[in-house]
C-alpha cells in the first residue's frame, strides 16, 4: 500500500472543524446587506487589538497592502529609504518601493533568516526613514536592537509579522514591537481568512485614525478627501470569518509548536541532523511555526525537493531568489554576492509540511521520505 500523501498546508481541516460556526457567520453577513467595513469590521478589530496586545488594530485588504497603509502612515514616500531584507516574501520590499521610496537591503542572520541587526546600521543613511523587521517563519527579529538602531537615528520600526501572529519577543508578542505593524490573513497564515484579508496594528491614536482615513480614499467624511489614500478595505465576510476563528489562534500556535518540537526530534530519529539543519529559535522568543523551514547542502536541496514531491510529500522553497537580485528590481544596481547570507539560505533552504493539524505519522513520513533520499545517495556515492 502507498503511503497517503502528505500536504504542505490543509486549510480544508480548520473549515471542517469548524464549518457550522463558520457557514452561520458568512450568512449571518449575507443578511446584514453590509458587504464592506460596517459592525463586523469594528467588531474583528476590537477583538484582534486585544488579542494582539496593540492599542488599535485596522482591517484592511491583504498583508501586502497592510505594508503600505502602514508605510504610508509614517510619512513613506519619494527620496525616503527603508532598511529591508532581501530574504523575505516580495511585497515587504515592493511596498516601499510602490510608495516611491527606495528598499535598501541588508543582510540576515544565517541561523534565525531575520534581518541582522549589524546589518542595519551599516546602511542607516540621513535618508532611513523606517526599517522593516520582518519575523520570518514564525520567529521574531532581534527587536531590542534593530529598535535601539531606529531610536538612535529617529527612524520608524514597521513590523512585518505577517508570517507571525503570536510570535513573542522577551515575552511581548509581534504587532506591538514598533511604531506600527503590518499582519496577514492570507489563508495559509497563523490565523486565515477564505481570500485576501489584512490588519494594521499601532499604539498611536493618531496613526490609527491615518491608517483609517488611507483604506478609504483618504477621507474621514465621505466624498472630503484629507489625504491621497486607496481603496484598501476589509470585506465584511472576511472579518466574520476571522472573528470565529481567533479564539482559536493559541490553540492552534500550540499545535504548531508542538509539531515543530516533533520535527527536531525526528530529525534525530531518522539520523537526518548530519544533513539537515533544524530551524533555530532563540531562548529569548516564542517560535510559532508558521513553517518549518531546515537547510540542507546546496548539491542536495533541489533533488531532495523532487524527491519529497515525487513522494507526495508537499515541499516549498521559501524563497529561491534573493529580493535584491529581482528583475523588477534592477534598477537598484545590486549585484550577485551583495548579500551573501540571504544568497545562501536561497541556495539551502525547504520548508515542510506544516499546519496545526499535521499529525505525528503525516510527520514521521515526511523524514521517511527525506531518509530515503540521504539513503539513495549514499548508497550511489559508495
Ligand atoms: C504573506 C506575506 C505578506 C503579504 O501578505 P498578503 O496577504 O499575501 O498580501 C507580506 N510579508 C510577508 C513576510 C508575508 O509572508
Amino acid at each position: 500500500m502507498t503511503p497517503a500523501p502528505v500536504p504542505l498546508c490543509d486549510i480544508q481541516a480548520q473549515y471542517q472543524a469548524l464549518r457550522p460556526e463558520l457557514d452561520a457567520a458568512v450568512l449571518r453577513v449575507l443578511g446584514t446587506g453590509q458587504a464592506i467595513l460596517g459592525p463586523e469590521v469594528a467588531a474583528f478589530e476590537a477583538e484582534a487589538a486585544k488579542a494582539t496586545g496593540a492599542g488599535y488594530a485596522v482591517g484592511c485588504s491583504s498583508g501586502t497592502d497592510a505594508l503600505i497603509l502602514a508605510l504610508h502612515a509614517v510619512g513613506v514616500g519619494p527620496g525616503d529609504e527603508v532598511i529591508v531584507p532581501p530574504f523575505t516574501f516580495f511585497a515587504t520590499a515592493s511596498a516601499v518601493a510602490r510608495l516611491g521610496a527606495k528598499p535598501v537591503f541588508a543582510d540576515i542572520d544565517p541561523l534565525t533568516f531575520n534581518l541582522d541587526p549589524a546589518q542595519v546600521a551599516a546602511k542607516v543613511t540621513d535618508k532611513t526613514r523606517a526599517v522593516i523587521p520582518v519575523h520570518l517563519f514564525g520567529q521574531c527579529c532581534d527587536m531590542d536592537a534593530i529598535r535601539r538602531i531606529a531610536s538612535d537615528n529617529r527612524f520608524y520600526v514597521v513590523e512585518d509579522a505577517a508570517q507571525s501572529m503570536g510570535a513573542e519577543y522577551k515575552g511581548v508578542p509581534c504587532g506591538t514591537l514598533g511604531e506600527v505593524s503590518a499582519f496577514s490573513f492570507y489563508p495559509t497564515k497563523n490565523l486565515g481568512a477564505v481570500g485576501d484579508a489584512g490588519m494594521v496594528t499601532t499604539d498611536s491614536p493618531e496613526l490609527a485614525a491615518r491608517l483609517k482615513a488611507l483604506r478609504v480614499h483618504g477621507s474621514e467624511v465621505k466624498y472630503y478627501h484629507k489625504h491621497l489614500g486607496y481603496n484598501m478595505r476589509l470585506d465584511a465576510i472576511q472579518a466574520a470569518i476571522l472573528r470565529v476563528k481567533l479564539p482559536h489562534v493559541p490553540r492552534w500556535l500550540a499545535q504548531r509548536e508542538a509539531a515543530g518540537a516533533r520535527y527536531d526530534k525526528l530529525v534525530e530519529t531518522y539520523q537526518l541532523h548530519g544533513f539537515m539543519r533544524r530551524p533555530v529559535a532563540k531562548a529569548d522568543r516564542r517560535h510559532v511555526f508558521n513553517q518549518y523551514v531546515v537547510r540542507v547542502p546546496a548539491a542536495h536541496r533541489d533533488a531532495l525537493v523532487q524527491h519529497l514531491k515525487d513522494s507526495k510529500v508537499g515541499v516549498e522553497i521559501y524563497y529561491p531568489l534573493s529580493l535584491h537580485l529581482q528583475e523588477c528590481f534592477a534598477y537598484l544596481g545590486y549585484r550577485p554576492g551583495d548579500f551573501p547570507a540571504a544568497e545562501a539560505a536561497t541556495r539551502e533552504v525547504l520548508a515542510l509540511p506544516m499546519f496545526p493539524e499535521i499529525t505525528e505519522s503525516q510527520q514521521a513520513r515526511v523524514m521517511d521520505v527525506c531518509a530515503t533520499y540521504l539513503r539513495g545517495r549514499l548508497r550511489s556515492a559508495a
